[in-house]
């Protein structure tokens, strides 16, 4: 089977500067580090290294070729990646001396995946398969109701935020990912638990205390492992991507989220995202 996977592809640029910048304040940065992001390659990448078979749909610029090269490696199949006028995506990321950061986002590529690449794509799925998506591309809604009507599961990871996006696509989900922030803006919005939400299965991330799967037999909790966290970007994506894995192996769901939070909890050991994403060997081995 394999996971479909409409995400965002990003050449994250990282800064070191003394100090964030204020109005009007030119400064020099003391390094500078290019890496390759975004929540769709991060959960690529995830679903690869958990052992899936990973078709990803997204678009980069003519500054994009290394990024595609880079999800290659990791076994990614990158046939349906686009290569368009509009330069790739980036994330300028200033960091100072205690971590604090400031983030301008330019979503160049990933605000212009062609509508044919999606269908050229969804050609080939099979009934089963997975598609995944999340909120850093366009096309979503067109995706859920071309892959429903398919005989393909949706799952959707809502972040960044947007409640209306949610809302747009909430009838075509079998799953629905948030984090217990979204879980909260999504309740406030719509005025509806996760619990209740017209989706069969929603998981709920907990952080430190794990996940919480409310499917067709109510509440399941799954805990966290216990680790000293160092930094948690790229967990939330990690645990997505492991969990689709599991599931297009045939896992059940509790088993494959407990196979995420222990993937989820090496990442918040690391620095770094997708390209410090454990695989499967390197999760089944780890003990807290
Ligand atoms: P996001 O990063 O998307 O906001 P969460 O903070 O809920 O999402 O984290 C996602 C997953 O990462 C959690 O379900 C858990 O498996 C793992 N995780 C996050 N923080 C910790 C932590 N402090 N200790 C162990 N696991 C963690």
């Amino acid at each position: 089977m394999t996971v479909w996977n409409l995400g965002s592809i990003n050449a994250d640029f990282i800064y070191q500067v003394p100090h964030l910048p204020g109005p009007g304040e030119t400064l020099s940065s003391t390094d500078r580090q290019v890496f390759l992001g975004g929540k769709g390659t991060n959960m690529s990448v995830a679903a690869a290294q958990a052992g899936a078979h990973v078709s990803h749909i997204g678009a980069v610029g003519p500054d994009g070729r290394w990024a595609v090269d880079r999800l290659m490696e990791y076994g990614v199949d990158t046939r349906h990646i686009a290569q368009v006028e509009t330069e790739t995506c980036q994330a300028m990321i200033f960091v100072d001396p205690d971590g604090e950061n400031m983030i301008v986002l330019h979503p160049g590529a990933n605000m212009k995946i062609p509508p044919e690449i999606l269908e050229q794509a969804l050609t080939r799925a099979e009934t089963g398969d997975w598609l995944v998506m999340q909120n850093e591309t366009i096309l979503q809604p067109e995706a859920a109701t071309l892959a429903s009507k398919m005989g393909l599961k949706v799952a959707y990871a809502a972040a960044p935020f947007d409640a209306e996006k949610v809302q747009a696509v909430l009838d075509h989900l079998d799953l629905l990912f948030l984090n217990a922030v979204e879980a909260q803006q999504l309740e406030e919005a719509t005025g509806t638990s996760p619990a209740k939400l017209p989706v069969e299965n929603v998981i709920v991330t907990q952080g430190g205390d794990g996940a919480t799967w409310f499917g067709p037999d109510g509440p399941v909790h799954v805990a966290a492992l216990q680790v000293e966290p160092v930094d948690t970007t790229g967990a939330g994506d990690t645990f997505t991507g492991y969990v689709l894995a599991g599931l297009d192996r045939g896992m059940p769901m509790a088993q494959a989220m407990g196979l995420a939070n222990t993937a989820a909890a090496l990442m918040v050991m690391r620095h770094g995202t997708a390209d410090v994403i454990p695989d499967l060997a390197e999760v089944q081995s780890f003990r807290a």
